[in-house]
């Protein structure tokens, strides 16, 4: 077998690598995968393109779920995490860690408000999963109130207060004492909120629910009855921080500050996974009284947090906020010319800087036109997990206007196809 593998071709190989995904990864995913047209094997990445092991070239506006907001493999970035390597990547857990105090102080300067600690673990749910315990134990009150169609991740608990069932009734029982919210509805919160909540979460943006704006007004209403009630109310920023949305953080839209913001996603440069718990002095009081009452092994691990703050100085040099809300503004322009050509098959295009949803009316529909995309060498979000009849453009910041005429002229044509396609299936 190793001597088969050795003298394989290419594209024995690559069929070697999807065979063992499928026998030993997620045989389900791999049908799905290929199924929509994805059949090559990745090798390398710069910026927003992936090339496959044949040198095919794929733009990447799927981004790692907005992760790769500096593009893949930035030079920079690269580096730091080289540099740091050579020193030490992993911290001694007793000595102070320059990288980690480094980056927690200028997370405090850049947040809203005054968010002025940090806690790191090594994904976006470890964050929510710690956001929930700060909260409990601050307040000293149980329940926690999300929205409807929220995505806070896979684990229990963060998976307690996201939205969508089919990914939550094969877990039951799942934490008590949440409450689920519309989205958006203000009076609907300011009766959910009680004398016993900890905490309100909310995502400035849904991402996997949907790409749904909270209204400034919402996220407004949300601080004031928060505070009136002695609620915390949790940001979680883990997609739209960073300058995702064309502002430093999502909340910024509505000049709304946080008890608690959660971070991952782009904060690891594309690199390194990390993820953070940011909050008040008044938050972070339960942890003089047990300094190690909560942890993560890996968490503030040098590597990671020297990646973490080389990204937030590359955003301020490479002025990538403005450059994502100039960047969405264009994107979003061409998408919504492809939607007036196409009204009956693009319900609708929405977003802010660079999270862009674009809504079908049926998933069906959703799948031909990720299938012509992924022909026409365009990567997308394949599917938002909470809303399966809307696909999403997160591309690296700094997408060039080149590559923003490469997506938007394949997704004319992707829908253009599908129009076709449907009106033949019509006749027949
Ligand atoms: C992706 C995401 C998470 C979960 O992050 P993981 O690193 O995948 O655990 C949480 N919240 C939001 C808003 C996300 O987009």
């Amino acid at each position: 077998m190793a001597q088969l593998i050795d003298s394989a071709s290419e594209i024995q190989s690559d069929a070697q690598t999807i065979a063992d995904f499928e026998a030993h990864v997620n045989p389900a995913l791999a049908q799905v995968l290929q199924f929509i047209g994805f059949t090559s094997v990745e090798s390398e990445a710069r910026g927003c393109i992936v090339t496959d092991s044949t040198g095919r070239r794929f733009l990447d506006c799927l981004g790692g779920y907005g992760t790769m907001s500096l593009g893949h493999s930035h030079p920079r970035i690269v580096e730091a995490a080289k540099n740091q390597l050579d020193k030490m990547a992993f911290s001694s857990r007793v000595l102070f860690n320059a990288p980690q105090a480094a980056l927690a102080k200028k997370l405090a300067e850049l947040a809203p408000g005054d968010l002025q600690f940090a806690f790191f673990c090594n994904s976006g749910a470890e964050a929510a999963e710690a956001a929930i315990k700060f909260a409990r134990i601050t307040t000293g009150r149980k329940k926690l109130v999300s929205a409807e169609g929220a995505y806070h991740g896979k684990t229990i608990g963060a998976l307690s207060i996201s939205g969508r069932n089919k990914y939550k009734t094969p877990f039951a029982p799942l934490m008590q004492d949440v409450q689920t919210v519309p989205f958006g509805d203000i009076s609907a919160l300011e009766a959910a909120i009680d004398d016993d909540t900890a905490a309100f979460l909310i995502e400035p943006i849904q991402g996997e629910g949907g790409i749904n704006l909270a209204p400034d007004a919402y996220l407004q209403a949300a601080r004031h009855i928060c505070t009136e009630k002695g609620a915390l109310l949790v940001m979680d920023e883990v997609q739209t921080g960073l300058g995702r949305t064309g502002k430093m953080w999502g909340c910024d839209h509505a000049g709304v500050a946080p008890d608690m913001m959660l971070l991952a996603k782009a904060l690891s440069g594309g690199a390194i996974p990390i993820g953070a718990v940011l909050g008040t002095p008044k938050v972070w009081e339960f942890w003089n009284d047990s300094p190690l009452i909560h942890s993560s092994t890996f968490g503030g691990n040098p590597l990671a947090c020297a990646v973490g703050l080389e990204t937030l100085q590359i955003i301020e040099d490479e002025c990538l906020v403005e450059k994502s809300a100039r960047a969405g503004e264009r994107l979003i322009a061409k998408l919504r010319q492809t939607q007036q050509k196409f009204p009956q098959l693009v319900k609708d295009v929405r977003g802010r800087g660079l999270i862009i949803g674009v809504e079908f009316p049926h998933e069906d529909i959703t799948s031909l036109v990720l299938a012509g995309l992924a022909q026409r060498d365009v990567l997308v979000v394949p599917y938002t997990f909470n809303n399966p009849t809307v696909t999403r453009f997160e591309p690296p910041l700094n997408i060039s206007d080149e590559e923003i005429e490469w997506a938007t002229t394949a997704f004319d044509a992707a829908v253009e196809s599908a129009a076709e396609l449907l009106e033949g299936v019509e006749e027949m």
